[in-house]
């Protein structure tokens, strides 16, 4: 099993380079007669809601108070599920490349700066049998778009959280609670294990990085549910030092 999804994540990597503009609809794999943007077909395009949408989460650190905003770019349904699906658990990867390009065309009409890029971390072991983070190709993708670095070492995830749709809205918020952790990325990943875990009382954990501290993070995820994914990994980076949190996620539910 481990072999097939290496074998696909190689495949998939070649496909993001080689997969050509303008042939196929993403969604529906139909043949495109012209050149359509984020190589959509008019019908699936009629089916997606591209509706940039701003919400404010408020984020308490430990030197004050202040708010994440989080813009999402398009409602979660039916065309959107399968599209997310096909890149999430079908492996089909370059999706991420069209769905960065749809993020960087509305961040880019915001006027905003940005110092470096951040993915919301998958668990590790959760990575490895994917193959892939999604947030992390969306993040590589968004950096070629808007020309800001990404950086994958500086946020990481010390645990798994149960499958959120199956929770309450409330479970959901305690379910993410002291889930991520600051790592200082000049030092291997999770080199300081043993601290993060002997810390799993406190909701944070974190390091001063010079990647991160006095910086405007732009954090990206794939879906926006409740916000209380954002809403923790803003105050672990808030908590390290970085001046500002602005995120974007693909679809919000
Ligand atoms: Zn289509």
């Amino acid at each position: 099993m481990k072999v097939i999804t290496e074998s696909l994540v190689y495949l998939n990597e070649f496909l993001e380079m080689i997969y050509p503009s303008n042939i196929k609809c993403i969604c529906c794999e139909g043949e495109l007669e012209n050149k359509v943007d984020f190589n959509i077909c008019g019908y699936c395009r009629s089916k997606i809601k591209f509706a940039p949408v701003w919400s404010n989460l408020n984020i308490e650190n430990e030197y004050s108070q202040s708010y994440t905003k989080v813009l999402t770019v398009t409602e979660y349904n039916n065309a959107i599920r399968r599209l997310i699906y096909k890149f999430k658990y079908n492996s089909q990867t370059y999706i991420a490349r069209e769905m960065a390009s749809i993020m960087a065309n509305f961040l880019e009409k915001e006027n905003l700066s940005f110092d470096v890029i951040i993915p919301v971390p998958l668990y590790a072991a959760k990575k490895r049998k994917r193959g892939f983070n999604q947030a992390e190709l969306l993040a590589k993708y968004l950096s070629k778009d808007i020309k800001v670095q990404y950086d994958i070492n500086v946020l990481g995830r010390i645990k798994e959280t149960e499958t959120m749709h199956m929770l309450t809205k409330e479970q959901r918020s305690e379910n993410v609670k002291g889930v991520f952790s600051v790592e200082n990325s000049t030092q291997t990943p999770f080199k300081n294990r043993s601290v993060i875990l002997n810390a799993v009382e406190r909701v944070f954990w974190a390091t001063e990085s010079t990647q991160i501290e006095g910086k405007h993070i732009l954090l990206v995820d794939d879906i926006y549910t409740t916000g209380a994914t954002i809403k923790e990994c803003s105050e672990v980076l808030l908590n390290a030092g970085t001046s500002k949190v602005t995120a974007v996620a693909f679809a919000r539910s």
